[in-house]
């Protein structure tokens, strides 16, 4: 069944018009979003050596399970990565003050249809898992991605991805609603551009999102926590540690400011945007 991807690249950038509410820039015409982090779990006592490449051994923390929402009101609701909710990973994680990421949005407002897009970073459980908790979201994932670790009948390549998830994301590809992107720098929504380079798996993808405060990063785990991006260091999980810094030195020039850039699961998140509160945090 591979025709049918082949089909929705192609038509992949010829489907993005279309009419927004809300704030638009003079210099491009695109919309102005607002940005929030939705916190839907927390993992305790993760190994900082998992997230930052050569960190104390004995280091622990607890890390922060988020989706990341990019709206413009009256117009498209488009996350960045949807969660886990298979009991599989909620009982072997045991995740504290978990909620499912579909039930988490209603903090913001939202039903699980109202969700129009998901930028789906990387294909590890944690990011893909909750894609199919949204019933109408169009996905959208690196081509070189998808291929790398899905075969054409639907079965995962490689156990860096679930294999349920494999099957979830063919399965919701046949159904038309899987647009994969060709590559690094393309703009898959008015306002909304994604990058590749960070390494975390073989294609994952990080996006810019632009608000009236400058361009914000959506990292996922292409920067993990603040403390490699602060202190230069690598993720601890990457295929290439050179290409990671590389993707997170671009980071700093694409966002509008330093704090803009939101790594993936780092719980000051809450704490440096504290409102409006209850595990939401707007990006500003
Ligand atoms: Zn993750």
């Amino acid at each position: 069944m591979r025709w049918p991807l082949s089909a929705f690249a192609a038509i992949l950038v010829a489907v993005v018009a279309c009419t927004h509410a809300g704030t638009v820039s003079a210099s491009s015409g695109a919309p102005h979003y607002e940005v929030f982090a939705i916190r839907y779990a927390t993992i305790e006592r993760f190994p900082t050596s998992g997230l930052i490449a050569g960190a104390d051994t004995s280091r622990r923390q607890d890390i922060a399970m988020m989706v990341w929402l990019a709206r413009v009101p009256g117009g498209r609701n488009v996350l960045m990565d949807a969660g886990f909710y298979r009991d599989k990973f909620v009982n072997r994680w045991k995740p504290k003050d978990y909620e499912r990421p579909s039930l988490a949005i209603a903090r913001v407002g939202l039903k699980p249809e109202d969700v129009t897009d998901i930028i789906v970073s990387h294909i590890h459980w944690d990011h893909l898992d909750g894609a199919d908790l949204f019933p109408r979201a169009r996905m959208w994932i690196q081509r070189d991605e998808y291929e790398h670790y899905i075969d054409s009948a639907g079965r995962a390549r490689s156990t860096t991805i679930d294999s349920a998830d494999a099957t979830m994301l063919a399965t919701l590809a046949r159904a038309g609603r899987v647009q994969l992107i060709a590559g690094d720098s393309v703009e898959i929504l008015p306002g909304i551009r994604v990058y590749t380079g960070g390494k975390h798996t073989f294609a994952s993808q990080f996006a810019t999102v632009e608000t009236d405060a400058g361009a914000v990063v959506l990292a996922s785990d292409n920067a993990y926590l603040y403390e490699n991006l602060e202190r230069h260091r690598p993720i601890a999980q990457t295929l290439d540690s050179l290409s990671n810094l590389r993707a997170q030195e671009r980071m700093g020039r694409l966002a509008g400011a330093p704090r803009l850039i939101v790594p993936g699961h780092d719980p000051a998140v809450f704490t440096r945007f504290p409102l409006p509160g209850s595990g939401v945090a707007r990006i500003r």
